[in-house]
Order: C-alpha cells, then sequence, then structure tokens
C-alpha cells in the first residue's frame, strides 16, 4: 500500500487533499471552517461574517489568448462572490491580489479592473485591498471576499435531510459548452455566442440567495462551480452523519444519498440548439461541466411549493448511499483538479 508521502497529487485528488488539509486544522467552536463555500465567523453584533477565497491561474482556469481581460476581471469577482451567494449571504467586499508578468501591457490590466469594477458595483462590494507581485510567466489572481448574515441564517452543504427535494436556480451546462465550443473553436452563431457570454460573464444569485435562506424548510445550499455531478457530492458527504457530528442525526443513520432524475435537468434552449447541431450531450455538459454558478439547494416539499425563486426539482434525497442518476446515458463525473478527465 502506498503511504501519504509516496501519493502524488493524481491519487490524493483535490478534495482528498483539502480532507487532509481539515483533519489538520479544525474549526473552532461555534465557527464554520474548510468544507463549506464561506467560513462562517460569528460576531458580537448578532450577525455572521462569511469569507472565502478563490484563486485563478492562467493556463488552468483560463487561456490569455482566448480571454478578454474584461471578462476575466468580471469572473474573478463573480466566482467569490457566488460563494457568498451559496451561504443566503450578502456580499460586502473583495480583496484583490495578482502576479503578475512584467511584460504584461498595462492595457490589459486596465479592461481587467473595468469588467472587476462593473460586477463589483452592480452587486454593491467594495474593493478594500489585495496584494501585488511579479510573476516569472503566468498571471495568478487571487480573490478574497466577505459578506453577512444574520447570525445562523447560512445555509450549510451539511444540512440536507432523507426526503429534501433537490432543486436548482436557472439552468444548467451553458458554462460548459460555452468552454467547449471556445476549445473546440466551433462556428460562433448567436446561440453558440450565448454560452460562452454564460461561461465569461457569471451573474452569482445573490438575491435568490437571500430569499432562499430566509424561507423556513431550505436546508442545503451550494453554488455549481464543479457540476452537480461532483457538488452534490459535496453535499451528501457533508451532510453524513459520520462527517458532521452536529447534524443532529443519530450516528447510527445511513449515509444520505440521491436520486436525480436527468431528464428533468433545465437546459436553456440554446444549450439545446447547440447540441442537437452539433451531436454534443447536453445531460453531460449538465451534471459534468462545471462553473454554472446556479444554486443548489435541498429543501422540505412544503418550502418547494412556497418558494418566490424560480427553481427546478430535479431530484430527492434519500437515506440510500449514492447517486442514482436516472435516465443517465453514462456515468456522471465532476470536474477536480489533480484528476486526469
Ligand atoms: P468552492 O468551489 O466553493 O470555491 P472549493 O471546492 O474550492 O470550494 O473548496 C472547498 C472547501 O475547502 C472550502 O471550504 C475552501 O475554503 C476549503 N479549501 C480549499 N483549499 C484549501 C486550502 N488550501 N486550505 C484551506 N482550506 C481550503
Ligand atoms: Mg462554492
Amino acid at each position: 500500500m502506498q503511504t501519504t508521502e509516496e501519493m502524488s497529487l493524481t491519487d490524493l485528488g483535490e478534495f482528498g487533499l483539502i480532507g487532509r488539509i481539515r483533519e489538520r486544522f479544525p474549526a473552532p467552536e461555534g465557527v464554520t471552517g474548510i468544507g463549506d463555500d464561506c467560513a462562517v465567523i460569528p460576531q458580537r453584533s448578532g450577525r455572521d461574517t462569511l469569507v472565502s477565497t478563490d484563486m485563478l491561474i492562467e493556463g488552468t482556469h483560463f487561456l490569455r489568448r482566448d480571454i478578454p481581460p474584461y471578462r476575466l476581471g468580471w469572473k474573478s469577482a463573480a466566482v467569490n462572490i457566488s460563494d457568498i451567494a451559496a451561504m443566503g449571504g450578502l456580499p460586502t467586499a473583495t480583496f484583490l491580489s495578482v502576479a503578475l508578468p512584467a511584460d504584461l501591457e498595462t492595457g490589459w490590466m486596465e479592461e481587467f479592473l473595468r469588467g472587476y469594477a462593473d460586477i463589483s458595483r452592480r452587486f454593491g462590494v467594495a474593493l478594500l485591498g489585495g496584494d501585488t507581485t511579479a510573476s516569472p510567466d503566468r498571471i495568478c489572481l487571487n480573490v478574497a471576499v466577505l459578506g453577512e448574515c444574520p447570525s445562523g441564517a447560512a445555509r450549510l452543504r451539511s444540512a440536507a435531510r432523507d426526503g429534501d427535494l433537490v432543486c436548482v436556480t436557472g439552468c444548467l451546462g451553458d458554462s460548459a459548452g460555452g468552454l467547449k465550443a471556445i476549445l473546440e473553436d466551433v462556428e460562433r452563431d448567436a446561440d453558440v455566442q450565448a454560452l460562452i457570454d454564460r461561461h465569461y460573464l457569471p451573474l452569482p444569485r445573490v438575491a435568490e440567495g437571500l430569499r432562499l435562506a430566509a424561507t423556513p424548510g431550505v436546508h442545503a445550499m451550494m453554488d455549481i462551480s464543479d457540476g452537480i455531478g461532483s457538488d452534490l457530492k459535496h453535499i451528501l458527504e457533508a451532510s453524513s452523519p459520520l462527517q458532521d457530528k452536529s447534524s443532529g442525526l443519530p450516528p447510527e443513520s445511513p449515509l444520505p444519498g440521491a436520486t436525480i432524475d436527468v431528464p428533468s435537468l433545465p437546459l436553456s434552449p440554446a444549450l439545446q440548439r447547440v447540441c442537437a447541431r452539433l451531436g454534443w450531450d447536453a445531460a453531460a455538459l449538465a451534471t459534468g461541466g462545471g462553473e454554472d454558478y446556479e444554486l443548489l439547494f435541498t429543501c422540505t416539499p412544503e418550502a418547494e411549493r412556497s418558494l418566490d425563486v424560480p427553481h427546478t426539482v430535479i431530484g430527492v434525497i434519500r437515506d440510500l448511499p449514492g447517486i442514482e442518476w436516472r435516465g443517465a446515458k453514462g456515468p456522471v463525473a465532476g470536474f477536480d483538479h489533480f484528476r486526469k478527465l
């Protein structure tokens, strides 16, 4: 058997590595630490502070020749604001750290900042600091975001319960379709352009997250960054009584699982048309492709009937382990940074 030292990151996987870090750094009492979309830090004011950070690396998250800097600026802030939305919080401030090659044109950074400013203004978020350094060749960007919510109101990944409905806001797979179109350099008609826009200019579901968090019976919530194939697993693992001793479930409760009805996944008309034309599998893009930044949440059937947020019911949480992808044509996978696809 391999020892930890002999394992490569490919063996361990992105989430295996995060699990190792989490074991070493348990969160202090009353604080939600590693493992959710944000850390939740209670304040004396009766409100909770939400914090998250995300990195974008040239070559891994974007290709400089393909993404206009305005769109990269927008996306860098958007993906972070989305993590606040995922908790049902209100985003308040960001910090921007950049490592830039010395030969980068200043115009590139101007455009980047214009995109960053536009989305920050749209969501009322202030840029309050950061760090600037040189990088040998690649552009590396890191954004930290702060948000807030009433004490105890944050919706955690760990709150799914047996019998909950599994729901999503918006449509799935557009962003993955846009990325595929960019990588395969397909002809850009209006539908393809719409998918590419969804990939580059995601709109975090802040208003929807706030309304969902204010609805009793809405339990677990997260944003879809890696695709529901992967992200739903995070909700199930976090909601397992073995993982989360604060869930209140007795330890002998079985691991939660889910049944997802693949034909009911919400697909935009643009994605359906592009997939029909190019022979792409829309369901595979909707389950395995990431970066939709829609909200994935679980709620009681009664709460679902009273929701004033547009959404689609895609399945149900059940007390059998694993995810049953009803109506799927092939295996369903999500995105992992260290795994080969
Ligand atoms: P998201 O997709 O919502 O940004 P990630 O999958 O990147 O979340 O991370 C999952 C959880 O692990 C988050 O709570 C994040 O803060 C934590 N995490 C990721 N990498 C590290 C790290 N290097 N050190 C500590 N916590 C980490
Ligand atoms: Mg997230």
